[in-house]
């Protein structure tokens, strides 16, 4: 491979400019060229790229978000987008991608690489929902994490002051990773998982028995793919039961995609995207690098996409319910 291109996709998330930043800085040391593209596969289709060399990536290390910008492009799915991308990738001789992004973002690496396989492309898991096979963390989950966990230290504050409920919305999609670490870091007196059924009821009878018990506040995390009505509904339907609560409803939002990223971000970010480039110039293609017991390892993009073997560690499940009492 001589030139390769790097763009972010899908949903941001803080790492992914160390990254970006290590396949600049990789693939130059290599004697490779590096295009940026902008806004995700956008960019392949509107021929909006660029030619970046060292100070193209200076002082990114602690930006949150993506200097590439990323974007949510639907022409992709079509064979006339892909093609146009193909095009426009082939007039500016990039032979290889590097795919910053998660799971939709692969999907349509794999499908690109399998229709126009002379440009190898090689996936990097950027998202803070931490959903994918192939790698114990994504990129963006640690910070998240603890930008979550720092808004609900201060939510406890007021909910402490005031002897109240209250019930807090977590990002994540379907997949209930950050609700779980961000419950366990926080003490929270509930964690609702989409990957666990909850019991409405065995919930209230807890946080009566809490309230009993003399707790001057209470926090339920609610992931955002909860099964049980939402943050709202679950909030309504222990409101009816408990008249006497004061019950607050919080939904954290988009804040949790910003920030700069973690010390744990900066470097899985730094360290995968060196994989990365590394892989390609290996001969590699339609991959994923990955961090698995402390060590960078490749899943074919193929497995890296199942998501229904993805599962919270079981300890963990089996501690929060204990911890929290
Ligand atoms: P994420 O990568 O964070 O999961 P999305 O699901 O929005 O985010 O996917 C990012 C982009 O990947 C989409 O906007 C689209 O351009 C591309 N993509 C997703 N699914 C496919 C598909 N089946 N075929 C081709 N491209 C796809």
């Amino acid at each position: 491979i001589s030139k390769i291109g790097v763009l972010t996709s899908g949903g941001d998330a803080p790492g992914m400019n160390p990254c970006i930043r290590a396949v600049v800085r990789t693939a130059l040391y290599n004697g490779l060229e590096v295009v940026g593209i902008r806004q995700g596969y956008k960019g392949l289709i509107d021929n909006d790229m660029y030619e970046m060399d060292r100070r193209s990536v200076s002082n990114i290390l602690n930006l949150g978000g993506t200097i590439l910008k990323t974007a949510r492009c639907l022409p992709f799915k079509t064979d006339e987008g892909m093609e146009q991308a193909y095009q426009h990738a082939k007039a500016r001789g990039i032979d290889a991608l590097v795919v910053i992004g998660g799971d939709g973002t692969f999907t349509g690496a794999l499908r690109f690489s399998r229709k126009y396989p002379d440009i190898a492309v090689m996936g990097v898991p950027g998202t803070i929902d931490n959903d994918l096979c192939g790698s114990t963390y994504t990129l963006g989950f640690d910070t998240a994490t603890n930008t979550v966990i720092q808004a609900i230290d201060k939510i406890r504050d007021t909910a402490d002051a005031h002897d109240r409920l209250f019930f807090i919305e977590v990002m994540g999609r379907d997949s209930g990773a950050i609700a779980l670490r961000a419950g366990i870091s926080c003490g929270a007196e509930a964690i609702l998982l989409p990957e666990r059924a909850t019991a409405i009821d065995d919930l209230i009878a807890n946080l009566k028995e809490g309230h009993m018990n003399k707790k001057s506040s209470s926090i339920v995390i609610v992931a955002e793919g909860d099964k049980n009505g939402g943050v709202y509904g679950v909030a309504k339907a222990v409101q009816e039961e408990v008249k006497n609560y004061d019950i607050k409803v919080t939904i954290l939002g988009h804040l949790q995609r910003g920030g700069a990223p973690s010390s744990f971000d900066r470097i899985l970010g730094s360290r995968l995207g060196f994989a990365a480039v590394n892989a390609l110039i290996a001969g590699e293609s339609q991959k994923m690098v990955g961090l698995q017991a402390n060590h960078i390892l490749m899943t074919d993009l193929e497995a890296a996409l199942n998501h229904h073997e993805f599962k919270l560690e079981e300890d963990l499940l089996q501690m929060m319910d204990i911890l929290s009492i």
